[in-house]
């Protein structure tokens, strides 16, 4: 999608440095981290939210992204969030998981 900031930095156009990528997703550093490590995985093809997606198959590759990131960055506890919907905190409208370890900041 042309306007999609999660596009765009997937096609390389900021120049945003993949800490991990694969198939399915690139994994970047979030640009506000709300913590010690912050992480965003990101599916390759433009989903607005989860109430959109309806590939089960890529929800999965996703986890075990974010399973696969981890343990290559030596983060062994973590937590996950997916913000969907505007009320919920959504801010970018491509689909994402974030990752938080460490400190809360
Ligand atoms: P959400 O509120 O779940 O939509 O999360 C969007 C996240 O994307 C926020 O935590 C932002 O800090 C992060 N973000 C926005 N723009 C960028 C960017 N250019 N590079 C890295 N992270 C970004
Ligand atoms: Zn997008």
């Amino acid at each position: 999608m042309s306007d999609c900031i999660f596009c765009k930095i997937i096609n390389g156009e900021f120049g945003t440095k993949f800490v991990y990528e694969n198939e399915w997703a690139v994994v970047f550093k979030d640009i506000n981290p709300k913590a010690e490590t912050h992480l965003l995985v990101v599916p390759r093809t433009h989903v607005e939210s989860l109430n959109e997606l309806d590939d089960e198959v890529l929800l999965g590759k996703l986890m075990m992204t974010v399973k696969d990131v981890t343990k290559k960055e030596g983060i062994k506890s973590y937590r996950t969030v997916i913000n969907t919907g505007k009320d919920a905190g959504q801010e970018v409208f491509h689909l994402h998981i974030h990752i938080l370890s460490g400190r809360i900041k």
